[in-house]
This record gives structure tokens, C-alpha cells and sequence, in this order.
């Protein structure tokens, strides 16, 4: 059975003391409320990496990074290397965010690059796809899904993908308030699904984790984890508001299984 998980991306929000409160709050809140059937994850800003995992001391709060480089090491000014994530204590790392892909000109090759690496070097690569809004409504939205699925897992063995976590992410949705529908939402994680099953196997595609992402908030995490095939979520805004992120994981606690 796949992972169930609420993860928060941080993104390019909160400095360091913002941060760690944030942190030490989630710790706190999961030292007293233990999660059973959920993994919670924070993606923090890079250079948080370190100091999140030193305040996450509970076993449930994992770290994750927000990106890496597709290299070992080297002349790659500004960037980090997997090695690097790894020391800094982040167990995972967001791969192929849609802001990644349209304002860093990532594409498919580099973060399918991006994502045997990581798996190589023992991170869990949280894989995101989406579609704009004029695929949605040229109604390409699934071909868009299944060529970036093609590309992104290009070459990966079956028994790879038990690591990897897919977040569907629907361009449109993202920071904008506008969610998919938990019709939408189910539509397209249950084609996802099938794409897992027929490409590798029913096993696989039971295993991996396919999370939501866009605009989830307190008051939709319900109907949306209520869904079968969607098995936590990737949150950003509401992830750097404390009350929102712990209001979310209580709700993935109750109703993800
Ligand atoms: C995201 O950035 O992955 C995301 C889903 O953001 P938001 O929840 O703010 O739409």
C-alpha cells in the first residue's frame, strides 16, 4: 500500500527563525498528537536544511529539499549536489516543480537526469507534473501527463519506483486558490495509477504515493483525501501558516488510509 503524506513546500518563504518556529510547532503538535497512518514532510528553503532536521527530532517529520543538482559535484556555482542534500539531513527531494519548469527552464531530460540521481544517492525523489490551463482545456491535460510520466521516469527499473512519489500538480491550480475538483483530482490520479499498472505493475503502481498539489487548504483536504487514489497532498501556501499545515495533517491522520 502506498505511502500516505502531507508535505509542505516551503518555497522561497520564512527565514530562519519563521522557520524553526514552524518546525518546532509541527514537532510539538506530533509529539502530541502521534500520526499513525501518515509521513509528514517540510521542504524548507536550502539553507534551513540543516536546522530543520536538527529541530525535527520526531521520527514522523522528515525533511525534504527543494530542488538539487544533476551532477556529483564541481564548477556548478549555486548549486547543491544530492551528497550534499543527503549530509544536510534531507531524506527526499521535490523534483520538477512547475515553478522549476517555467521560470528555471527545467525540462523533462534534466529532471529525469535530476531524478536517478537522487535515487541513486538514496533520496526520494517527490516527482511533480501538471498541466497549464489551455492543455485542460484543449483536453491534452492526460496526453501532457503521460509524456511527462514517459519522460521523467525514463529508464527507471520497476523496482526504482517504490522510492519515487508522484505529485500531480495541475498548473492551473497552483497558488492561484483554484483547486481541481476532488473529481478532477481523482480523474487524474487514477490515470496515473493505470499508467503505473500497465507500464510496470499492479504492485508498483499500488505502492507509490501520488499526492495532490494546488491550493490545498483546511477546508478541501477532507474531499480530497477522501478520493481512493489520492494519497496525501504537496501544499505550499498553506503549509507556511501553522494552524492551516497542522489543521491539514489532522485531517490526513483522520481520513488518508
Ligand atoms: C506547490 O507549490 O507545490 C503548491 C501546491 O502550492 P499551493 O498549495 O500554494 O497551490
Amino acid at each position: 500500500m502506498a505511502r500516505k503524506i502531507v508535505a509542505g513546500n516551503w518555497k522561497m518563504n520564512l527565514h530562519l527563525k519563521e522557520g524553526q518556529a514552524l518546525v518546532q510547532a509541527t514537532n510539538e503538535y506530533l509529539n502530541q498528537n502521534p500520526v499513525e497512518h501518515i509521513d509528514v514532510i517540510i521542504a524548507p528553503p536550502a539553507y534551513q536544511l540543516c536546522q530543520s532536521v536538527f529541530n525535527s527530532g520526531n521520527k514522523k517529520l522528515s525533511i525534504a529539499a527543494q530542488n538539487m543538482a544533476a551532477q556529483d559535484n564541481g564548477a556548478f556555482t549555486g548549486e547543491l549536489s544530492a551528497s550534499m542534500l543527503i549530509d544536510s539531513g534531507a531524506e527526499l527531494v521535490i523534483l520538477g516543480h512547475s515553478e522549476r519548469r517555467t521560470l528555471f527552464g527545467e525540462d523533462d531530460a534534466l529532471i529525469n537526469a535530476k531524478v536517478k540521481k537522487a535515487l541513486s544517492k538514496g533520496l526520494y525523489p517527490i516527482l511533480c507534473i501538471g498541466e497549464s490551463l489551455e492543455q485542460r482545456q484543449s483536453n491534452v491535460h492526460q496526453a501532457h501527463i503521460k509524456a511527462q510520466l514517459d519522460a521523467g521516469l525514463e529508464g527507471l527499473a520497476a523496482d526504482e519506483l517504490y522510492r519515487v512519489i508522484i505529485a500531480y500538480e495541475p498548473i492551473w491550480a497552483i497558488g492561484t486558490g483554484e483547486t481541481a475538483s476532488p473529481e478532477q483530482a481523482q480523474n487524474m490520479h487514477s490515470f496515473i495509477r493505470k499508467y503505473l499498472s500497465e507500464k510496470y505493475s499492479a504492485t508498483v503502481a499500488d505502492e507509490v504515493s501520488i499526492l495532490y498539489g494546488g491550493s490545498v487548504k483546511p477546508a478541501n483536504a477532507r474531499d480530497l483525501f477522501g478520493q481512493p487514489d489520492i494519497d496525501g497532498a504537496l501544499i505550499g501556501g498553506a503549509s507556511i501558516v501553522k494552524d492551516s499545515f497542522l489543521d491539514i495533517i489532522q485531517v490526513g491522520e483522520e481520513i488518508l488510509r
